[in-house]
């Protein structure tokens, strides 16, 4: 695929698009404009790439809207050489984002074919420091935890337990929350035990689900 003038363009209106709807983390939109987001999505739709929508990307998934995206990278305050654990890969584009901003990401995803979909995708864009697992977010990845940050890009009906245990104290999990429609709860490690909790609007977002999708 080709990264073409016109896709730049695009990429450029898309930028400016966000930044009038509130979005003034310029880390996140200089990412958002280096990124060809059309190279996350299939052929059919890459005339829609640049526009400020979700899209299917095949599995009954869809890689999140632009502005989504956007608002989570920023809330996660991402720095230099961090580790962040993401649910959800997807598409991978999320993920390439966070890597953008220098983030060690290590990245889950239930169904095989998105994983491996979204590791050759990255690895083709020349894309780094990304570590890539096929199994069930709900349980995180103990054996590297603790992680900075926990971002988690599914429709979570209540926060798992394992994930708020592998976060940091200061690190933030960042996790739309409820069934039907979702509230971007980011939650502050305080300490041990203790978590601050800020909500940040509704949202709407594909359900986390438990386990293994089966294999297709
Ligand atoms: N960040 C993605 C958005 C993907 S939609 C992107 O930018 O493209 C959410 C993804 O979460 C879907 O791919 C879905 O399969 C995955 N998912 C749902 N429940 C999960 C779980 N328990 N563990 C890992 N991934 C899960």
């Amino acid at each position: 695929m080709k990264d073409t003038y016109r896709h730049k363009g695009l990429r450029k209106k898309l930028v400016a698009a966000l930044r009038d709807r509130g979005i003034h983390d310029e880390a996140v939109l200089a990412a958002i404009g280096a990124l060809p987001r059309h190279f996350f999505m299939d052929n059919a739709f890459v005339e829609w790439a640049y526009q400020d929508k979700a899209f299917p990307i095949g599995n009954e998934q869809t890689i999140s809207q632009p502005f989504t995206v956007a608002f989570q990278t920023s809330l996660l305050e991402v720095q230099k050489g961090e580790r962040i654990l993401e649910i959800g890969t997807g598409s991978g584009y999320q993920t390439a984002i966070l890597a953008l901003l220098g983030a060690e990401v290590y990245t889950i995803e239930r169904q095989e074919s998105l994983y491996l979909g979204a590791k050759s995708r990255l690895e083709s864009l020349g894309i780094n420091r990304v570590h890539f697992f096929y199994g069930d977010g709900n349980l995180g990845l103990e054996q590297y935890a603790p992680f900075d940050k926990i971002l988690v890009t599914a429709g979570a009906p209540n926060i798992p337990e394992a994930l708020k245990k592998q976060l940091k104290i200061g690190g933030y999990l960042l996790i739309p929350t409820g069934s039907d429609v979702q509230q971007m709860i980011r939650l502050k490690r305080l300490s041990k035990s203790q978590y601050q909790t800020e909500s940040f609007g509704d949202f709407r977002f594909v359900p986390l689900l438990e386990g293994l999708a089966p294999k297709n």
